[in-house]
Parts: C-alpha cells; structure tokens; sequence
C-alpha cells in the first residue's frame, strides 16, 4: 500500500468480526486500503475468510483469517489472545459480526430470540471488553491520536422499529446503549467509540429483499436516494471512523441508509 493521504490507517492493526462476508469483507479491505493490517474474523469453515485475506493481499495488504464464535465468551478471549501473537497490538475494532432469525412475536421460539441477542448484542459486549482491556494496557502509540477505536455494526432497526423481527431490533436497540455507555465510560482514556447503522445494503442477510426485481422495487420505495447500499458504502465510512480524521467523534450513530430514517412516507405532506 503506498505511502499518502489514501492510506490514513498506515501502521495501525483492525480486528473486524464477521469479516468473510457481506459488510465485514468490505470493511476488512477498505482498511487494509487504507494502510491497516487486519485480522479477518469468521466462524465457519474459512473458505470465504481466504478469499478475502487472498484479496488484501493482491494488493499488498496485510491479513490473517482468524476463526472464533464470538458468542462465546472462551473463542473472544483466545481470538484477542492470537491476535496480538500476530500484529502485537490492536488499534481497530469493528464489532460487525451478526445474525437474522425472523418470525412474528408469538412464533418466535426462545432459542432464535437467544441466538440473535447472543451474537449481535452478547457478541458486541465480549469483543469490546477485550478490546478496551488491550487499549489500556498499551496507551496512546504514534499511529493514531486515540488509544483505540470501536466501531459497532449496528442497524437503522436501532431507530426503526421492525415487525417480524423482534429480537434484532431489540439487538441493535440494545447496541445503541450500550455503545454509547462505553463510549461515555471510556472517552477520558482516549478511546473512541462509535456505530455504524446501515440502511439496506445488498448482502446474504437480506437478499430475499433485493433478489428479484419485484423485492427490489419494493425496498427501493423505503429509500429515499433511490439505490440500495452497497458493502463498500459502509466500508468507506468504516475507514472515516477509524481514521484521526474523527478524532473529536465519539458516542455517535453514523447513519448510512441512502434516507432511509427519514420517514420517506411524509415526503409528499404525509
Ligand atoms: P452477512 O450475513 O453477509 O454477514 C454476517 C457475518 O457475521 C458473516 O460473516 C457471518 O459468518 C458472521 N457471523 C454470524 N454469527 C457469527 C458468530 N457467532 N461469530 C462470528 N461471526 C459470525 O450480513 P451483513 O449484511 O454483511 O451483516 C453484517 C452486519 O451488518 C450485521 O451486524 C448486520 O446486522 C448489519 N447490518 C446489515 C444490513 C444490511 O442491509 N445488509 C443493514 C443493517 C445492519
């Protein structure tokens, strides 16, 4: 990566989880364009991980695929712990990893409500607990004005309620909270705490909505700018808020959702 404005990350190392797909793989290469070395976490087999890593690489980029659950308390301790064994220390955290699991409130059985407060919310509170631990111990390095940053992936559903998906709206609710708590008790230390929400972006999460031209149509009515949102959309502004160019940014919701929150249905006098 070359050595200039365009590589602004230059010398800092990114831990992005849920990076072999969709959001997660665009935010991993936009930080390793932007001069990180990143470790690129996934939970399943590592096939989609070697791509993306494969894919920084080309472009002389540094990755490593690192797998872990990170619902579970005991894989986050030892992908921090490998982390740091490869890039000995951690500047970046983007908290992307999350799941769906869809149906009315009374469907909705107990073990998919758990599923998705454990990875989107549970998952969220483990990765930044290492995380803050590690931008403690290290203090302040010359690659960036912050002691470390957090970046949580969260969701419009942070602010638009959703039928029919009770438990991640409350996920990404709670996220909001709670981003803003660590924000709130971290921000004297010179960490930097922060959310993305995105609107609809095209991945596997949502592609019965955009798949056929009838969904597509149907979506593009919810979005004012009239384009559904693109992975690398949200890796750009991933980029932004690592960056020290937000370096007074903390405790903030960047919504990028093409108008989505703007209650497009008053648009024309309600
Ligand atoms: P995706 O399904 O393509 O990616 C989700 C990623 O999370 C995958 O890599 C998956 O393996 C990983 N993951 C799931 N459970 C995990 C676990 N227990 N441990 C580690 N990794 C795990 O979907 P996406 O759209 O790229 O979603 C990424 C994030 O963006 C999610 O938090 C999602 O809620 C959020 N988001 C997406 C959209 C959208 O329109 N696509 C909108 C708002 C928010």
């Amino acid at each position: 990566m070359s050595d200039s404005a365009a590589t602004p990350l230059k010398g800092q190392k990114a831990l992005v989880t849920g990076a072999d797909s969709g959001i997660g793989a665009a935010v991993a290469v936009s930080l390793a364009e932007a001069g990180a070395a990143v470790g690129v976490n996934h939970r399943d087999s590592g096939e989609a991980a070697d791509d993306v890593v494969r894919k920084i690489r080309e472009k002389d980029g540094e990755a490593v695929q690192l797998k872990a659950d990170v619902s579970r308390e005991g894989d986050v301790k030892a992908l921090f712990d490998r982390f740091m064994e490869e890039f000995g220390r951690i500047d970046i955290l983007v908290a992307n990893a999350g799941v769906q699991k869809d149906a009315p409130l009374t469907n909705m059985s107990l073990e998919d409500w758990q599923k998705v407060v454990d990875v989107n919310l549970t998952g969220v509170f483990l990765c930044m607990r290492e995380a803050v631990h590690r931008f403690l111990d290290q203090g302040i390095a010359p690659v960036s004005k912050a002691a470390g940053k957090i970046i949580c992936m969260s969701s419009v559903h942070e602010i638009i309620p959703w039928a029919g998906h009770v438990n991640y709206a409350a996920s990404k609710g709670g996220l909001h909270m709670m981003m803003k708590t660590v924000a709130q008790e971290t921000a004297e230390r010179k960490i930097r705490v922060n959310s993305i929400a995105p609107g609809a972006i095209k991945t596997e999460i949502n592609r019965e909505s955009w798949e056929t031209p009838e969904a597509e149509k149907k979506l593009l009515k919810l979005i004012p700018y009239g384009r559904i949102g693109v992975p690398e959309d949200i890796g750009k502004v991933a980029v932004w808020l690592a960056s020290d160019d937000s370096d007074y940014v903390t405790g903030a919701t960047l919504v990028v959702d093409g108008g989505m929150t703007l209650y497009p249905a008053f648009a024309g006098n309600g």
